[in-house]
């Protein structure tokens, strides 16, 4: 069945049922339904005969799923911004997009719109669903477009391994709707008839009010990255008690440390933790392994699982073929969840996708091995990075720097935590001698970056050299700066 038609769907065997729940509204499947098939009859209205998506800008309000599902009843895909992501750059993403409209839930609501059916053409299959931009390596934000197909295929392998009740399940919503983890409560929610509930920033601004927010949000299946579980376990009484419904912890993002899925068995004795892994280009997650006490006696780390059936993960070495079992190589994804690739960008989408026995593939990036079908990630080939669950180019954050007036060169490293990259430093050299304090400089480069890129990317330290160490072949020397780090951190 088409994706709208299962959503739909729930609106009349349950009306009143809640779709989602955000901070003090509730959104039922009936409203979501009435009020997505009348802003879709606007969106065709207000958009016949220009091509192009259409931009949902917000946070986690209940209007930005109405908008989502308008904007592909209107047989356009959207695209999420979340409001942290800062004007300049959602500036870019809407240039380089071609978005025909731009909606946000005040303007949403203001429109009042009066019942009207959807209109007859919508997304199918083929068709982009939804435009997800990430972090680009040249400072350039990249749209990954994924199509309707895509994401039922996602779908259906989540919902036949997991098995979910029909509208027995409250999701955790964690990730801000432009991040691709996002997709995987939202849409698995959606479709199962199970309630959405989404923690906002205001929630997590305060761990306190996270943990209330949490305590009453009778939460069945979480999902996150491994990072937001770590910092919940800081509370002792992030347990069973405060999460009595808790039956599955669903990760994807980062890298899942035995001890923070050991740490969650223990204090939710009725549930079970599983480790996804994928890229957004790849839709959400391609590999799954339910990680319990044999596996985490077998496996430190921890594998990311098996492959979805119907999609391959093959590693493959320099010279372009298959290793032999158990070595290192590029994880290529070869599937039915494969993006047709970068909206607008031939040039990146030429690198990185490509077709095998004419089933599209994508090269990860990530360098990981085989063994007994099980998939283990082993780090990144380039300079992509995760801090805190969130993906980052640190070509991306040394572009934005550079671009400052104040900055005659920049690099940035990440600074490790037990093999985690737990923050990061910007090596600065300064195009005028610095006036004032270090310090001073500082915060003056963060607030001008903080106008460019996210929060959550701004270096957290700044160190000034008049120059670069240099490699013999003239190359900054990222090792000799990883070295002072180290000494000095
Ligand atoms: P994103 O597109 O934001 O989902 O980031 C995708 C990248 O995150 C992958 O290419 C990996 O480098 C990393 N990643 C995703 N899932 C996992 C996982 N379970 N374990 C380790 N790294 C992961």
């Amino acid at each position: 069945m088409h994706l709208i038609d299962r959503i739909d769907h729930w609106a009349s065997v349950s009306p009143e049922h809640p779709a989602h729940v955000s901070g003090n509204s509730v959104l039922t499947f009936a409203q979501l339904k009435a009020q997505s098939d009348a802003l879709a009859a606007h969106i065709h209205s207000q958009t016949a005969g220009k091509p192009g998506p259409v931009a949902v800008v917000g946070h986690k309000e209940p209007e930005m799923l109405v908008a989502f599902l308008a904007a592909v009843k209107a047989g356009r895909p959207y695209i999420p911004i979340d409001i942290s992501v800062p004007a300049q750059r959602a500036e870019k993403i809407l240039a380089s997009s071609g978005a025909v409209l731009v909606l946000k839930p005040e303007t949403i609501a203001a429109l009042n719109l009066a019942p009207a059916p959807a209109p007859e053409k919508r997304v199918e299959a083929g068709d982009p669903f939804y435009i997800l931009f990430t972090s680009g390596s040249t400072g350039e934000p990249k749209g990954v477009v994924i199509t309707l197909a895509n994401l039922e295929a996602f779908l259906d392998w989540m919902c036949a391994e997991q098995k979910f009740p029909a509208m027995g399940e409250v999701f955790l919503n964690q990730a801000p709707f432009s991040f691709d983890l996002s997709v995987m409560d939202l849409y698995l929610s959606l479709s199962t008839g199970g309630t959405l509930f989404s923690v906002t920033k205001d929630d997590v601004a305060s761990l306190k009010n996270l943990y209330l927010a949490l305590g009453r949000s009778e939460v069945s299946t979480w999902v996150s990255t491994p990072s937001f579980a770590q910092m919940c376990l800081i509370e002792r009484g992030f347990n069973q008690a405060m999460l009595p419904n808790l039956r599955r912890f669903l990760f994807c993002g980062e890298t899942l440390a035995p001890e923070t899925a050991s740490q969650l068995l223990d204090r939710f004795p009725n549930a079970v933790v599983w480790n996804t892994y994928g890229p957004t280009e790849a839709t959400v997650a391609t590999t799954s392994i339910l990680v319990d006490r044999p596996v985490l006696a077998e496996f430190s780390p921890l594998p990311v699982g098996r492959a979805m059936p119907g999609t391959e993960l093959l590693i493959i070495s320099e010279d372009g073929n298959p290793v032999p079992e158990g070595e290192r190589g590029e994880i290529h994804i070869v599937g039915p969840n494969v993006s047709p690739g970068y909206l607008a960008r031939p040039d990146l989408t030429g690198k990185a996708f490509y077709f095998r026995a004419g089933t599209p593939a994508y090269r990860t990036g990530d360098w990981g091995r085989c063994r007994n079908s099980l998939i283990f990630f082993e780090g990144r080939m380039d300079g992509q990075i995760k801090l805190h669950g969130y993906r980052i180019e640190l070509g991306d954050l040394e572009a934005n720097l550079r671009a400052l007036p104040e900055v005659a060169d920049a690099l940035v490293l990440p600074v490790l935590k037990q093999g985690k990259v737990d923050a990061l430093t910007a090596f600065v050299v300064p195009a005028a001698p610095v006036q004032g304090s270090e310090f001073e400089f500082s915060s003056k480069l963060k607030t001008a970056l903080g106008q460019r890129i996210p929060v959550y990317m701004v270096p957290r330290k700044f160190r000034f050299l008049d120059a670069f160490p240099m490699t013999p072949n003239g190359k900054a020397d990222r090792r000799k700066l990883a070295e002072l780090l180290e000494s000095s951190p």
